[in-house]
């Protein structure tokens, strides 16, 4: 197929899914016809920084996740699911809005606030008469960046830099509140942070025991990078070790709270989503870098995605290439919310009933943050196009998914086509931009705020 097909496809596919939403906006489907079912209540679950392949459920060769492996074995488990940033704020605010973050007004290296012409999911939610509640670990998705629009309470109590230990208190936080509001419709979002550096030890899951090299638990990130370019294999492997014990300790709390869930009997009848905002690399490039932000590999935006309907009965993998970007169009569409008539999705409604695979669709991502890079995955071929220096990389994710082999001269005809699909993709923004007018505002944080992001080094 060539490009000009492709691009007709997209284009073909983009008209058939805004007709759809706007669809939606008038006429309910039958499955949730205005409360008869009524509709379930929805527990959004974030886990920052969780790499897709560091947990069992994605095949990781250690037992990281036993309890989101139980979640995803009544679920819809997408393989390949692409976050459209890889840090924080603009990859929820995606996540939020189901709009790209260039169209959110992420242009350079500092976060913005979402700006009011977006509407968020929790205001869909709001707006149908749910409960909206929030619980996260990090200022960088807190009020002073309007993350709170639309939740009827948003506890940010949680964010307190990264030497705090936060899944117990969020799913404490998070067990108050359905206990409370066990007989209310509510929409609940949890945002778990513990994976995030720095990586700190849990005794109960000490997956490196004989280590015995210079790396400590809770090293913070400066002085891992100060190391990392002497770092031996074991070294590396030992930080890895350290991640992986917070991701198991994370999926111990989720499981805390699934068990109390199952315990009020709400499990069963809820609709919960489990996902990351991004992933995270450890020197595997070579160049001694550690965290996130600044590149577009897999290790940084392939996360987790897993839907477990409200009868728990749909158990599929599903392998199509999807964002983060429709996971917002998808419940709205599933649940058949009522939409504010300024309701606008860039990303596309999947299909929970297992009816229709999803159209084809490239999925992008991009980083303004220490780089300048856009990438586009489509149909088992991935882009990454570096702005500064004018070059790009292109992999093929079935044959080399740890994006070792740069192909972009061996195979002209798929660098082509997918460069066309993010020049087209760039247009499509400046158009979006120049119709909704955001005008990227940056928070000012006081002095608690700004002390605890420079701990996490996202500030200087
Ligand atoms: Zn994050």
């Amino acid at each position: 197929m060539n490009v000009r097909t492709n691009l007709k496809r997209a284009v073909r596919t983009h008209l058939r899914i805004s007709l759809f939403l706007l669809m939606t906006a008038s006429v309910i489907l039958p499955a949730y016809r205005s409360g008869n079912p009524v509709r379930p209540n929805v527990i959004l679950i974030v886990v920052d920084t969780l790499r897709a392949d560091h947990m069992s459920t994605y095949g990781y060769f250690r037992q990281t996740t036993p309890r989101i492996d139980a979640l995803s074995r009544e679920s819809i488990v997408f393989k390949n699911a692409v976050a459209q940033a890889p840090w924080t704020t603009p990859s929820i605010a995606s996540l939020f809005t189901s709009q790209d973050p260039a169209a959110l007004g992420f242009e350079g290296e500092d976060p913005v606030e979402l700006d009011d012409s977006f509407v968020t999911l929790a205001e869909v939610f709001r707006d149908n008469g749910y409960k909206t509640q929030a619980v996260v670990s990090h200022d960088f998705i807190g009020t002073k960046l309007k993350f709170n629009k639309g939740f009827d309470s948003f506890d940010q109590s949680n964010a307190k830099g990264y030497g705090h230990i936060s899944s117990p208190a969020v799913t404490k936080a998070a067990l108050s509140f359905v206990e409370q509001h066990a007989r209310d419709r509510f929409f609940l979002f949890l945002h778990y942070f513990d994976p995030h550096f720095d990586y700190v030890l849990h005794p109960e899951f000490d997956y490196d025991p004989d280590y015995r090299g210079s790396i400590r638990s809770g090293e913070f990130k400066d002085s891992l990078l100060a190391k990392a370019a002497t770092m031996t294999e074991k070294d590396r492997n030992h930080l890895k070790a350290l991640y992986d014990s917070e991701i198991s300790f994370t999926d111990e709390y989720i499981g805390r709270f699934l068990d109390e869930l199952k315990r009020l009997g709400l499990y069963d009848s809820s609709l919960i989503v489990l996902t990351a905002d991004h992933g995270e690399e450890f020197s595997e490039r070579g160049d001694h870098w550690i965290g996130h932000t600044k590149k577009l590999y897999q290790d940084l935006i392939h996360v987790p995605l897993i839907i477990k309907l409200p009868d728990g009965a749909a158990r599929r993998t599903v392998e199509d290439d999807v964002g983060l970007i429709d996971v917002m169009p998808t419940i709205v569409g599933h649940l058949a919310l009522e939409t504010p008539r300024s309701y606008r999705c860039e990303g596309r409604s999947l299909d929970l009933n297992g009816n229709a695979p999803p159209e084809p669709r490239p999925i992008f991502s991009e980083t303004r943050r220490l780089a300048k890079l856009q990438s586009v995955v489509w149909k088992g071929w991935k882009l990454i196009y570096d702005l500064r220096r004018g070059s790009q990389e292109l992999y093929d994710l079935n044959d080399d998914p740890e994006e070792t082999r740069n192909l972009a001269a061996a195979n002209p005809r798929e660098r082509d086509e997918l460069r066309a699909f993010l020049w087209s993709w760039r247009a499509e923004i400046a158009r979006l931009r120049a119709g909704i007018k955001v005008e990227p505002k940056r928070p000012i944080f006081n002095d608690v705020e700004h002390a605890r992001l420079r701990s996490l080094g996202y500030i200087k």
